[in-house]
């Protein structure tokens, strides 16, 4: 009787609000399921609210709100955009949309995000934008790139899909450089199923990002000078994310929780590189991901089968871009090797994170890591 499998323990199962159904049966009663509708715009005003932007525009998703972003700082044709090689493909892929070129720079040990003391050899007088990307809920170290953007007239844009909420020196990440962009999908904190926003202070970027996602009509409705697309969200979603929005802080306490609990189970054991906060840094711990090393005496890839096979699922780190497939013959290498992000690909991974999880369930995957580690 394989009951581990009753029991399995999903490495993210999403936490639904008990206003959601509320909200969005107020959508179906009222008729207005399509992208017009007053969610739309109380999600996109307390999401601006709570990120402390003027702006906030929603999309269908992280990687249509990466594309918007990009198109409204002017990216085209010609153009670089420096991004870490260590991140979810959709960030190069946003770039390729818009005949820009991605550019690959390797992440910082401690934390997995871009480098800043690389970005300078990458920059080309092509470049035009820095994306950062805020790792599993840590944000990037946005001061000395801000400085770098700064100093070579560059745009920045902060991909903060795994870090809604996460500050750097006491800032909410998304409104630190030009434009962020988040996602909604279901395993991200605040989630609309599918879903995303593009946050700015910037009211011409605003304006652009909210006229491309909806076919780009000039003055003139249903007169276009240029290409549009539709990236727009339903009032659907936008009042299962308002019903989210409204949990956020208690979200954002669980993710402490867990983490706190993960440590207090899992420090000191060797081979074990558990996460950490910079110093400047508060982490919203999307997920909890620590580096497995020798000293553990199992590989990585060996332990997430292991864990497994007891009932335990977890994910690997992402796959650096500099090694996907898809990204031959670009010109995105501005250096024959990534030893940083090789790495942490090959050594990260994480545990079960979801918002639904138990102490009891992170106490069963402490307790599996332990007798992984002490199997001969
Ligand atoms: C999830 C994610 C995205 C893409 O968001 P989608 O809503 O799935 O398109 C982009 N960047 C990062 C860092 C993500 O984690």
């Amino acid at each position: 009787m394989p009951k581990f499998i009753l029991n399995m323990i999903p490495v993210n199962e999403p936490q639904i609000a008990p206003k959601a159904l509320k909200y969005v049966s107020d959508c179906l009663k009222s008729g207005w399921v399509s992208s017009a509708g007053k969610y739309i715009n109380l999600f996109e005003s307390q999401f601006s609210h709570f990120i402390g932007t003027k702006y906030a525009i929603t999309t269908t998703s992280g990687t249509t709100a990466l594309h918007l972003a990009l198109l409204s700082l002017g990216v085209g044709k010609g153009d670089e955009v420096i991004l870490p090689d260590l991140t979810i493909a959709a960030c190069a892929f946003a770039v390729l949309y818009t005949g820009a070129t991605p550019v690959f720079v390797d992440v910082e040990k401690d934390t997995g995000t871009l480098d800043p003391k690389l970005i300078e050899k990458a920059i080309s007088a092509k470049t035009k934008v820095i994306m950062a990307v805020h790792l599993y809920g840590h944000p990037a170290d946005m001061d000395p790139i801000l400085e770098i953007a700064d100093k070579y007239g560059l745009k920045v844009i902060e991909d903060a899909a795994e870090a809604h909420g996460a500050e750097y020196k006491g800032k909410k990440v998304g409104g630190l450089g030009d434009i962020g962009i988040f996602s909604f999908y279901a395993n991200k904190i605040v989630t609309t199923g599918e879903g995303g926003m593009v946050v700015t202070n910037n009211r011409n970027y605003a304006q652009k990002a909210g006229n491309l996602k909806d076919l780009a009509h000039s003055k003139t409705r249903f007169i276009h000078d240029e290409v549009g697309f539709n990236y727009r969200m339903t009032n659907l979603q936008a009042a299962l994310g308002l019903a989210q929005l409204e949990q956020i802080e208690k979200y954002i306490k669980r993710k402490e929780q867990m983490a706190a609990l993960y440590k207090k189970e899992l420090d000191g054991i060797p081979g074990l590189i558990l996460p950490f906060e910079k110093h400047w840094a508060k982490s919203v711990y999307w997920m909890y991901a620590l580096l497995i090393d020798e000293k553990f005496g199992k590989s990585r890839d060996k332990v997430k089968s292991l864990l497994f096979s007891e009932g335990i699922d977890s994910r690997t780190y992402f796959y650096p871009l500099h090694r996907q497939p898809v990204f031959k013959g670009l010109d995105s290498f501005r250096s024959s090797e990534y030893p940083v992000s090789d790495s942490l690909s090959q050594q990260g991974i994480y545990l079960p994170s979801g918002l639904a999880i138990t102490n009891a369930q992170i106490k069963r995957v402490a307790r599996m890591l332990k007798k992984i580690k002490a199997l001969k």
